[in-house]
């Protein structure tokens, strides 16, 4: 910090402010501009591309300096908390016009990641979640809550360890968490390599209208997390917080386990290729017509459940609507006009509403009773619970209706605001000033025609007000007794008169009269509005979650799903010609070959084996999504599926940019198997793709088999498993849970052609030198292959033991002598030596697979 001492007072009370907010840069306001001083403006200038200049430039040490103008600084900020920084905003809080000395300011809002209210139109359909958290060192658990700060939305849990912490601020894509403890060292790590900005934050005072916001909240660590974050949002936020709503408490373990890594590989919210959602679950899933629908379309996608009752309630409706064409035509009509209803009520509630925000939430209140009378005649009792809440809020309807000027401008401050026929008093008012604009007029044409001045004008303008404008060319003809002269022009004069300067009182009175009531009616509104909150957000609710159920029966209809028999405590899965639905919904339907799956109550794990590209990981992922799918409620990607209900989906699925990290990737490969050998009960479903590839040969079949075989006798969870050994096939025959399947290919004229397709058994052996003979390999060569072949396989030994790489095993020793002596080809074929060398020079950390 730059010397205190020799400053102006401006510059010691910046200092002052400056202190209590020193993670934060503060947009310091000085008349039109929000400046920035010293380390913040360096800063700043650099991330905003803006001037550095300074304060006293003449000065020993000059104050760097940067600014941006104060009606332009919203998209500043955004930019600045989009980059994962704070921004406190400080106004001048008093008017420096009446006042002596310095001007008072304070910090209005401090603006973060977590509580930034940004783009939300180009952001609709995300929610920004502010996340706050306190550890119990004794219990080892953890208080933990978030709330959407435009929504007012608010849940809890308590949270049993680290990974669920890290596996719930993935889902939430949490940007910013309050810490309201010590954290284990960990912990703070992975909110650094996240880059979650972390705001510590001590307990305060919570006030009383907070409260009820807790009512439900019986964990006191649970609680505590609440009060940390009501805590920070009031310090942060300092206005009217009214809309946040009452706690939920939820139960990670309610729903459908992933841990982060099965998400993003299976791509369900966010793809891996790109930041946007294209490619994802939730991007062939979204059909909903209001942003709310969407963001509570991510939450589903995000927690699929796992109460029979519950997916089966939603499966009902969606049935439901699929059978309704018409209705559900109707229904998304009257959806597409509903705005955002939860964030309009957050604007109630901030008091940063306009006239236009009450038009549209009108709007969407008019679509009510035609949802309502859409359902209730759908209705069999399976709508229940949301058809209660689907409830006409006519008296809000009709108070904006009569309230309101439809063409009410962005300003609440300016007028035109309140419709005419709501306030006598506004009516009198807007009458004066229409009449005394009137008389001008009739005042402009009784002038002209005593002074005979043609071009006489009475005009306006903010200095002078009304006055009478006579060009230079007709003041001859002015009458100097009536009329008083006020400012010269180059070309024309000014004049007044007294009954001008009358009426003028009048209209000008009357105008800064209806404005100052019409502001004051508009706040009455408002204020009517902000006691339904509860009410809007609860039907906002409501109207979101049938928004999802409408576009889940559009999909199931447009794509041909068919409606999951969920069971329970069965254990088999049959899948008739199952899709994999993002595929096919890229490829088209013609293109995509369907594959089913089936395991009875005895089969646990599938061995898929056939060659790279031919569609295992795909058949794999197929049957993750499909059990996403049912247990949210939609339909699936098949002509016919029975499924458990699983409580939890673990995947090891390579990601292309395992080839580039090598040996790390592998450690990465191994723990991700031993989460789900660990944790993994009969219920979950495992998916491994690959495993052991990323170390040496003999070693990653040792570990592939042995696995397996864990699998088989310990967990006993249904397993995918794919793999190039061809080896390890033969469990089949030892374990009785294990059942091969391959990829079928066929040959089309002399080409191989992966038919996509699983079939039962092990993949052909030889399959390798049958695409190396297509591929027209000499035949000396090909012959040497398949003894080869044949050598290897007489000699296979099951190596589970055989898991230390130092060792060469014998079989490994035998295998390099043969390998050797392929050398022979390459000197009958000096070309093939060129290649050999080709492929030595390649860097193979950089190219591509
Ligand atoms: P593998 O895991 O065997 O290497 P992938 O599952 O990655 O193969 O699939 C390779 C390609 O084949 C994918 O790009 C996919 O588009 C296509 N594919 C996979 N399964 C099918 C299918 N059932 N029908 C049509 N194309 C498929």
């Amino acid at each position: 910090m730059p010397q205190k001492t020799k400053h102006t007072p401006m510059m010691e009370q910046y200092f002052e402010i400056k202190a209590q907010y020193p993670d934060a840069f503060l947009f310091y306001r000085l008349g039109d501009f929000y400046e920035m001083f010293y380390e913040d403006a360096e800063k700043v200038s650099q991330l905003l591309e803006l001037t550095l200049t300074s304060r006293n430039k003449n000065a020993e040490n000059p104050i760097p300096m940067c600014g941006v103008p104060h009606h332009s600084a919203a998209n500043y900020i955004d930019i600045l908390v989009e980059k994962g920084y704070k921004v406190a905003i400080c106004e001048q809080v008093e008017d420096p016009k009446t006042t002596k000395g310095m001007v008072k300011r304070e910090v209005v809002q401090l603006v973060t990641p977590g509580t930034a209210l940004g783009k939300q139109e180009t952001d609709a359909k995300q929610n920004n979640f502010l996340t706050a958290i306190v550890y119990d060192e004794v219990s080892g658990h953890y208080g933990f809550s978030y709330t959407d700060l435009s929504t007012g939305e608010m849940n809890v849990a308590t949270l049993l360890d680290e990974e669920t912490v890290q596996n719930e601020c993935s889902g939430l894509r949490t940007k910013e968490i309050v810490i309201g403890s010590d954290l284990p060292h960990s912990l703070l790590e992975w909110f650094e390599s996240q880059s979650i900005v972390q705001s510590p934050q001590t307990i305060g005072e919570i006030e009383s209208e907070f409260s009820y916001l807790m009512e439900k909240v019986e964990d006191e660590l649970a609680k505590l997390s609440i009060q940390i974050l009501l805590t920070y949002l009031s310090t942060t936020q300092k206005r009217q917080l009214s809309h946040l709503q009452q706690a939920q408490v939820y139960e990670p373990s309610h729903f459908l386990k992933m841990d982060y890594y099965s998400k993003y590989n299976l791509e369900l919210t966010q793809s891996i290729r790109s930041k946007d959602k294209k490619g994802t679950l939730l991007w062939l899933l979204d059909e909903t017509q209001t942003a709310m629908g969407g963001r509570l379309l991510k939450q589903w996608i995000d927690r699929p459940l796992l109460k029979l009752s519950a997916i089966k309630e939603r499966q009902e409706m969606v049935e439901i609507l699929t059978q309704a064409y018409f209705e559900r035509m109707d229904l998304k009509e009257y959806l597409r006009h509903v705005y955002d209803l939860e964030r309009l009520a957050g604007r109630v509630a901030f008091g940063t509403v306009n006239g236009r925000d009450l038009l549209q939430l009108k709007q969407s209140l008019e679509q009510i009773p035609m949802i309502q009378s859409i359902i209730q005649g759908l209705d069999n009792g399976q709508f229940g619970t949301l058809l209660e809440q689907i409830t006409p809020m006519d008296d809000l309807v009709s108070i904006i209706s009569e309230s309101i000027n439809e063409e009410a401008p962005l300003s609440i401050t300016e007028g035109n605001v309140i419709k005419d026929g709501f306030n006598d008093e506004l009516d009198k008012y807007r009458d004066a000033m229409k009449n005394g604009k009137q008389w001008l007029a009739e005042m402009e044409a009784k002038e002209r025609q005593a002074t005979g001045i043609k071009t006489l004008k009475i005009k306006f303008n903010r200095v002078f007000g009304y006055f009478i404008e006579v060009t230079k060319s007709n003041i001859q003809d002015v009458p100097v007794d009536r009329y008083e002269r006020k400012q010269t022009l180059a070309n024309a004069e000014r004049y007044i008169t007294p009954e001008l300067k009358e009426m003028e009182t009048l209209i000008l009175e009357s105008q800064e009269k209806s404005q100052e009531l019409e502001y004051r009616l508009f706040l009455e509104v408002r204020e009517t509005v902000k006691e339904s909150i509860e009410r809007l957000q609860s039907l906002a609710k409501s109207v979101a979650t049938l928004d999802i159920l409408q576009g889940f029966a559009e999909i199931s209809e447009t794509y041909q799903y068919v409606r999951p028999e969920m069971t329970t405590n069965q254990s088999v899965i049959q899948v008739d010609n199952g899709r994999h639905p993002v595929v096919e919904k890229v490829l088209g339907s013609q293109e995509y070959v369907p594959n089913g799956i089936e395991m009875d109550k005895d089969t646990m794990i599938l061995l898929i084996t056939g060659p790279n590209m031919s569609g295992k990981s795909t058949y794999m992922r197929q049957l993750a999504l499909t059990v996403i799918m049912a247990q949210i409620g939609c339909f699936v990607p098949a002509e016919k599926a029975i499924l458990p209900i699983f409580d939890q989906i673990f995947t090891r699925i390579g990601a292309s940019d395992d080839l580039i990290s090598g040996q790390s990737t592998f450690m990465v490969e191994m723990m991700e198997a031993n989460q789900a050998l660990q944790y993994a009960t009969p219920n979950s479903l495992i998916l491994f793709d690959e495993l052991g590839r990323g170390t040496a040969t003999y070693d990653g079949m040792a570990l592939a088999q042995a696995i397996i075989e864990y699998i088989h006798e310990y967990v006993g969870a249904k397993t995918l498993f794919s793999t190039h050994y061809h080896e390890i096939t033969t469990l089949e025959q030892e374990l009785k849970g294990v059942s091969n399947r391959h990829v079928g290919a066929v040959e089309e004229n002399g080409e191989v052609v992966f038919l996509h397709k699983m079939m039962e058994g092990p993949a052909d052996k030889s399959y390798g030198i049958h695409v190396a003979k297509l591929a027209g390999l000499p035949t000396n060569l090909l012959n040497r292959a398949s003894d080869l072949l044949e050598n290897f396989e007489s000699q296979a030994v099951h190596t589970t033991e055989a898991s230390d790489t130092d060792i060469m095993t014998e079989k490994e020793e035998s295998l390099t002598e043969d390998v050797s002596q392929l050398t022979l080809f390459s000197e009958e074929r000096p070309e093939s030596v060129e290649v050999v060398n080709d492929i030595k020079k390649l860097n193979l950390l950089s190219v591509t697979p």
